[in-house]
């Protein structure tokens, strides 16, 4: 009898969802829609486990699937996830996600009252408040706007995300 490959469990593929946001697991990539990708290939373990399986877009995967982004490098893009989806908020995910794709970029302006959901960011070095001057208008008791800066720390921790290395 033929054997088939059996779907993956819908508790595993909702786990792979969650941990990459239900977009690309590629840091600088993050795109919609994903496909759920085996890590190591499914002809070799023949079964589904959460720690083999990622979410990727149809492009990462393909790249995947031809030899451009290696197996080492998709493990530590996984274990990276689980490090930051521990470690940090969505909002402080998303500021390492703007900070990875832009390398250039180095300041962000938010609303004064988002640096509660900044905290770790901050306390971790990875991003400081800076003053740029500007009006000084005030919500509430809070700054209307705030600018800030990702840190040295900062730089190298995003870099070392996008370039599949160990984040900590
Ligand atoms: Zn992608």
């Amino acid at each position: 009898m033929p054997e088939g490959r059996p779907p993956i469990p819908m508790a595993i593929q909702r786990d792979v969802l969650v941990e990459a946001g239900h977009r690309c697991a590629i840091p600088t990539c993050r795109q919609v829609p994903t496909e759920f990708a085996h890590i190591d290939p499914w002809c070799k373990v023949q079964e589904h486990t959460f720690a083999n399986i990622i979410a990727l877009c149809p492009t990462c995967h393909s790249r995947y699937d031809q030899g451009h982004i290696d197996r080492k490098a998709m493990f530590q893009y996984k274990a990276n996830l689980s490090v930051l989806n521990h470690r940090y908020g969505d909002l402080e995910r998303r500021l390492l996600e703007i900070f990875a794709a832009e390398p250039e970029m180095s300041v962000i302006q938010l609303p004064g009252g988002f640096r509660i959901m900044l905290s770790y960011l901050i306390r971790d070095g990875l991003l400081v408040p800076v003053d740029l001057g500007g009006p000084k208008g005030f919500i509430m008791g809070m700054p209307m706007m705030k600018h800030f800066g990702l840190t040295q720390s900062g730089r190298e921790f995003v870099t070392r995300w996008a370039q599949a290395q160990p984040v900590g």
